[in-house]
């Protein structure tokens, strides 16, 4: 099929859902079925308010994978942000990140306790912070994808430029592609393809998913955010289910380039080099995450404020980690719709806009 350039077309739509359905039927008739995941916190939305899984034939299922960076993070990591709260530090972090449960509790409790917690929409808030008040130390919460890693270098970058010396990065950056490899490294996820994520893809590029596709034999498929956008994504994958392929495709082509941004990988390798990282309910991925180099030690908070991000404790029954690995759904936690609802989360798939829980509560739920 041609790139689509009416993504938000109602015909155009149907048309791909027909097509879906005869390649689905194709599939079927050769006694296979297809288990697609997608790794994006907006795709997990976009497929809940569109009602997207309800357009796919028995035999094609979308499963909602770890692409929401909140709900990745583990809950040490939030005991440590509070920790420098509570030790008298300016704390700007996106707001989401608000209410993601710590071990024993969150950073709105730390806020109403007196801790400066703000909420912003751009990393540029905490170099106005820190700015104005040269005499305090403002940490900024550098969580988030390569979308976000990013903008948290060019903030080093500025930061360096201008000698401010009251600005730090928590940082606990994420990477894909590391995580799609561990995910295709665990038998019992039986992930047979990857919707891969548009706004990272604009960053690092669709050659970034090549080693996966390769290693594992799975088609990696780029979509956009908009409902034609991921019928489209899920249409190529099942092209390549039926031709035997499992090869990087880039079906976001718009925005996304075989070679991602570069402008944004430079300052990434100039300030940032990869880590191991924890991912909540997951464990550890090794090389999933970005921390600063050594030479910018003193922009970072752990090395420069001696906080230490230790392991964290998960609220006992959430299942956060299965649901993130597509082993489970969220309905098949007990927790879910009862004791963790929108307003009262007891894990961050259900604190974030764009958590797994979250939708299915929103879109999806049917009786409790
Ligand atoms: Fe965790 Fe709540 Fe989702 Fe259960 S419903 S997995 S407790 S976020």
């Amino acid at each position: 099929m041609r790139y689509i350039d009416g993504f938000r077309d109602p015909v155009t739509a149907e048309r791909l859902v027909r097509l879906i359905a005869v390649q689905g039927r194709e599939l079927g008739a050769r006694g296979r079925s297809v288990r697609i995941m997608e790794v994006c916190g907006s795709h997990t939305m976009a497929v809940g308010r569109y009602g997207i899984r309800s357009l796919l034939p028995a035999n094609v299922e979308l499963i909602s994978g770890p692409g929401c960076p909140v709900c990745v993070t583990d809950p040490g990591y939030i005991d440590a942000a509070a920790e420098l709260a509570g030790g008298g530090a300016v704390i700007v972090t996106f707001g989401d990140m608000v209410r993601v449960p710590g071990s024993v509790s969150d950073l709105a409790a730390c806020r109403a306790a007196g801790g400066d917690v703000r909420v912003c929409y751009s990393p540029a808030a905490a170099l106005a912070a820190a700015r104005a008040d040269p005499g305090r130390e403002v940490v900024f919460l550098a969580v988030g994808f390569e979308t976000t890693a990013a903008p948290g270098a060019s903030l080093v970058a500025t930061a360096v430029r201008e000698g401010l010396g009251n600005l730090s990065l928590l940082t606990a950056f994420k990477t894909v592609p590391p995580a799609l490899e561990a995910l295709m490294g665990d038998p019992e996820t039986a992930i047979s393809a990857f919707l891969c994520p548009a706004h990272v893809s604009a960053i690092i590029g669709a050659k970034a998913y090549e080693p996966v596709a390769a290693r594992f034999r799975v088609p990696c498929v780029i979509a956009g955010f908009e409902p034609v956008d991921i019928l489209y994504g899920i249409s190529g994958i099942l092209a390549q289910a039926l031709n035997g392929e499992a090869r990087v495709e880039n079906r976001y082509t718009r925005v996304a380039r075989a070679g991602g941004n570069a402008r944004a990988l430079a300052l990434m390798a100039r300030h940032l080099e990869p880590v191991d990282a924890v991912w909540r309910g997951i464990g550890v991925i090794p090389n999933s995450g970005l921390g600063l180099k050594a030479e910018f030690s003193g922009y970072d908070a752990e090395r420069k404020l001696g906080v230490r991000i230790k392991p964290g404790i998960i609220q006992p029954g959430c299942a956060c980690g299965d649901v993130m690995k597509g082993k489970r759904r969220p309905a098949d936690c007990a927790l879910f719709a009862r004791a963790c609802t929108p307003d009262k989360p007891a894990g961050p798939c259900m604190v974030s806009a764009e958590g797994t829980c979250a939708a299915a509560f929103r879109y999806e739920l049917t009786s409790v």
